[in-house]
C-alpha cells in the first residue's frame, strides 16, 4: 500500500506533510511513500534525501496514481478530490465544521477522509495530536513575534544607564498554545498574568511562572472532550470586568482563547482597547477563527486606540521546519494506528476511539456523527 505526500497547493502554507526521517518511519511500517518533487526544498530537504530514505520522487500529475492513503497540511481544492483513486484515503486538516463543500466531495469521489482536527485529545491519542503540535510551536513564536515587535525589552535590566523593567505579559486561554507561551515568557524574562475559564488550568500555568487571575464566573467548566464550554453573557460580563485591571496593566497580551468547532470568543471589546497603555501589544492567535479582539484582521497589524492588534493565519507555519517535523510525526502515528500488520495494509477499524473521532467520509457516505449532526439532515 502507498502512502502518497503532495506539495501544499495553499501558497501561504509553508509546512508539510512528511520529513525524511518521517518516511524512513513509514517505510519501516511496511509500506510504500511517493512525495512530490519538490515537497521539502523550502525547509532544507532536497529530494535526494527522500530517496535515501526510501521514498519515490514523483513529478507532476501522476503523483496519485495506486494512492492508499494521502496526506497533507491542508485540505485539498474541491477539484483535486476527482483525482485521487476511489476507495482511498486522506489525511490533514479539513476544517470540517466550515468546509461542508468538502465533505461532501470526499462523500461523493468515494475517498475516506480523515480530520487532524477531530482527533481525540486523549493520552493514546498524544501522538498523532497535531492540534497539540501545532499549537505548542504557535505559542513560541507568538511570543518571539512580540519580543520583536513590541520595542521593549522582556528580561529586567540593570544597567549604569538606568533601570530595565521586565515586560508585562498577559495570557488569555492557557491551553496548549498559552501555557507554551507562558513558558517561552518565562525564559525571556517577562513578569506573567494569565487567565483560561477552565479551572484546571490555574495549576499548570502557575507552574509555568504566571500569577493566575482569579475571576469567580460560578460554573464554567469543561466538555466530555475536555475543551472549554461556552460562557453566559452574565459570565463574560464578569470575565471582561475582571480582566480589566490586567488589561491596562499590560505591556503584551496573547490571546489564545478558542471553543472547539465554533467561532473564537470576543474577549477584548473596543471599549477595553479604549482603556489600555497606547503602545500595548495584542498577539491575537484566534483571528482566524472571528478573533478574540474586537477589529483584529488576519495578517494585518492593526492600531486601535493606540493598541497594536497583530493576528497571523498560520503562526505555525513561521516555525515551518520544527512544525513540519512535529506534524509529519503526527502523520506517522496516525498510520501507525491504521495499520494492519497481517495484511500489511491501512484498515480502518472505527472500534478505535481515535480512527472513529477523526474520520469524517467512507464509502460515499458521511460518517462522522459530529459533523453529520452539525451539517443537519442533509447530511
Ligand atoms: P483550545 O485551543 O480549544 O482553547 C484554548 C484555551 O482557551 C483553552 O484552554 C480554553 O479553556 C480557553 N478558553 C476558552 N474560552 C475562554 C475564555 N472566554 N477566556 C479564557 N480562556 C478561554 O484548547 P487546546 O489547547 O486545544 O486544548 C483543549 C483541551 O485538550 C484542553 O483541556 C487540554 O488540556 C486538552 N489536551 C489534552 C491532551 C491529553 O493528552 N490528554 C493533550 C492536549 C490537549
Amino acid at each position: 500500500m502507498k502512502v502518497v505526500i503532495p506539495k501544499e497547493k495553499d501558497p501561504a502554507e509553508t509546512r508539510i506533510a512528511a520529513t525524511p526521517e518521517s518516511v524512513t518511519a513509514i517505510k519501516n511500517l511496511g509500506l510504500e511513500v511517493a512525495v512530490e518533487a519538490g515537497l521539502g526544498e523550502h525547509l532544507g530537504w532536497p529530494d535526494a534525501a527522500y530517496e535515501k530514505a526510501g521514498a519515490s520522487v514523483v513529478g507532476g500529475d501522476s503523483i496519485y496514481e495506486g494512492a492508499g492513503l494521502i496526506a497533507r497540511v491542508r485540505p485539498p481544492e474541491p477539484d483535486e478530490i476527482a483525482r485521487f483513486p476511489r476507495g482511498s484515503m486522506y489525511a490533514g486538516f479539513l476544517d470540517p465544521f466550515n468546509r461542508e463543500d468538502l465533505v461532501r466531495g470526499f462523500a461523493e469521489a468515494g475517498v475516506a477522509a480523515m480530520s487532524m482536527e477531530m482527533v481525540p485529545r486523549t493520552t493514546r491519542a498524544q501522538k498523532l495530536d497535531a492540534l497539540s503540535s501545532q499549537h505548542n510551536i504557535a505559542g513560541y513564536y507568538m511570543v518571539v513575534l512580540a519580543a520583536e515587535r513590541l520595542g521593549k525589552a522582556f528580561p529586567m535590566m540593570a544597567t549604569p544607564s538606568g533601570v530595565i523593567q521586565p515586560a508585562r505579559v498577559l495570557v488569555i486561554g492557557a491551553g496548549v498554545a498559552g501555557l507554551q507561551a507562558i513558558a517561552t515568557a518565562k525564559r525571556l524574562g517577562a513578569r506573567i498574568e494569565a487567565f483560561d475559564t477552565r479551572p484546571a488550568v490555574k495549576e499548570q500555568a502557575e507552574s509555568l511562572g504566571a500569577k493566575f487571575i482569579d475571576i469567580d464566573l460560578g460554573e464554567s467548566g469543561e466538555t466530555e472532550g475536555g475543551y472549554a464550554k461556552e460562557l453566559t453573557p452574565e459570565q463574560q460580563a464578569k470575565q471582561r470586568e475582571g480582566m480589566v485591571k490586567a488589561l491596562e496593566r499590560a505591556n503584551v497580551v496573547i490571546t489564545t482563547a478558542a471553543l472547539f468547532g465554533r467561532p473564537a470568543p470576543k474577549i477584548i471589546t473596543d471599549e477595553m482597547l479604549e482603556r489600555m497603555k497606547p503602545g500595548t501589544l495584542i498577539i491575537d492567535y484566534a483571528v482566524s477563527s472571528g478573533g478574540n479582539v474586537e477589529g483584529s484582521v488576519a495578517d494585518e497589524e492593526v492600531t486601535l486606540h493606540g493598541v497594536r492588534v497583530i493576528g497571523l493565519s498560520n503562526f505555525p507555519g513561521r516555525v515551518a521546519f520544527d512544525a513540519s517535523r512535529m506534524y509529519a510525526n503526527n502523520i506517522v502515528g496516525l498510520l501507525q494506528i491504521l495499520h494492519d500488520k497481517e495484511s500489511n495494509t491501512l484498515v480502518l477499524n472505527t472500534d478505535d476511539d481515535i480512527v472513529a473521532g477523526c474520520l469524517i467520509t467512507r464509502d460515499g457516505e458521511i460518517v462522522n456523527t459530529v459533523i453529520r449532526e452539525r451539517m443537519g439532515q442533509n447530511a
